[in-house]
């Protein structure tokens, strides 16, 4: 078969498995196999593949089949117009989570801070850290994460975007590592509710770190701890900055105000328009 007949194939039985960008995947995993870019698949789309080529692009056709992330299978994922490296040691950095780090961004520009002490917490690939550090050359950026296995995957993203040493890197649960305190601490925590787990699609039940999204019986185990313990590591007037799921605004906003440590608590919505950002400055005493 040739390129062109290779993807028009690949693309029908993405197709009849429910996938729902089947060419785009066909493409994109026929352009990696080979290591060549798509454009190049076109220009060549007469070619015929060698056998040991048809049977390995065949074998990967078949585990994108099942359900595997093209990110997982090709090896990478783009956030932030940057290359991260990840495989099923880390969650795959969303595109949602980039109007987290715009957020970020913004909140700092504002207030004219622009060399910021940030902390994020459970760093996962590192896209968030490394965004941040890749627009603010001044900031001390610290990122955590209770993954060791995550940790080394973040450290080589920091190694293939970023100057040496850019990046503090601590393993631990939570805040037990942190030292000092922050202009902004961000994260994006896991937040799926025990019993949301089983709705989510395959390619994240089957392949994602569970570790990564899993948030006690509702959800909020996560936003329970980090809201109340985050004020002690924001220095005054500080920021905290967190990715929710895009029905849990109201239940993080009565976090916040219970726990009586924060004030201009706000939400900002995702490119699909889904609540997606909650930020809150720390209250003065
Ligand atoms: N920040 C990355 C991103 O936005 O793509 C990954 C976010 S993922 C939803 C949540 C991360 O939190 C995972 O990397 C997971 O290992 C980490 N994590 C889970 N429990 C943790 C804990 N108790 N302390 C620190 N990190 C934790
Ligand atoms: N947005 C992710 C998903 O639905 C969840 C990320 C998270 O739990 N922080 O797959």
């Amino acid at each position: 078969m040739t390129i062109g007949q290779q993807i028009e194939s690949a693309a029908e039985v993405f197709l009849s498995s429910g996938l729902t960008t089947p060419r785009l995947d066909a493409e994109v995993l026929l352009a990696s196999y080979l290591k060549k870019d798509r454009i190049w698949l076109f220009v060549h789309s007469d070619r015929d593949l060698s056998v040991p080529e048809a049977e390995g692009f065949r074998r990967w056709v078949a585990r994108r089949q099942e359900g595997e992330p093209v990110a997982y299978l090709v090896g990478h994922k783009e956030f932030w117009s940057l290359d991260f490296a990840v495989d099923p040691r880390v969650l795959i950095p969303r595109p949602d989570t980039e109007v987290l780090v715009e957020e970020v961004l913004k909140t700092l520009a504002l207030q004219g801070i622009f060399s910021p002490d940030i902390l994020d917490l459970g760093t996962g690939s590192g896209a968030i850290a490394i965004a941040l550090a890749s627009e603010l050359p001044e900031a001390r950026i610290t990122a955590t994460d209770l993954s060791r296995e995550a940790l080394a995957v973040a450290a080589g993203n920091a190694k293939r975007n970023l100057p040496a040493g850019r990046i503090e890197f601590l393993q631990g649960n939570l805040f037990d590592p942190v030292k000092g305190l922050f202009d902004a601490i961000v994260s994006n925590p896991p937040y799926i509710a025990a019993g949301e787990y089983s709705q989510l699609s395959r390619e994240v039940r089957n392949f994602e770190p569970r570790e990564a999204l899993l948030a006690g019986e509702d959800g909020l185990d996560f936003y329970a701890i980090i809201i109340p313990q985050a004020a002690s590591f924001l220095k005054p007037e500080g920021w905290l900055l967190l990715e929710i799921g895009h029905d849990q605004k109201k239940l993080v906003e009565g976090l916040f105000s219970q726990s009586g440590l924060y004030r201009d608590v706000t939400f900002r919505k995702d490119y699909a328009g889904r609540w997606r950002v909650a930020k809150a400055r720390r209250k003065e005493e």
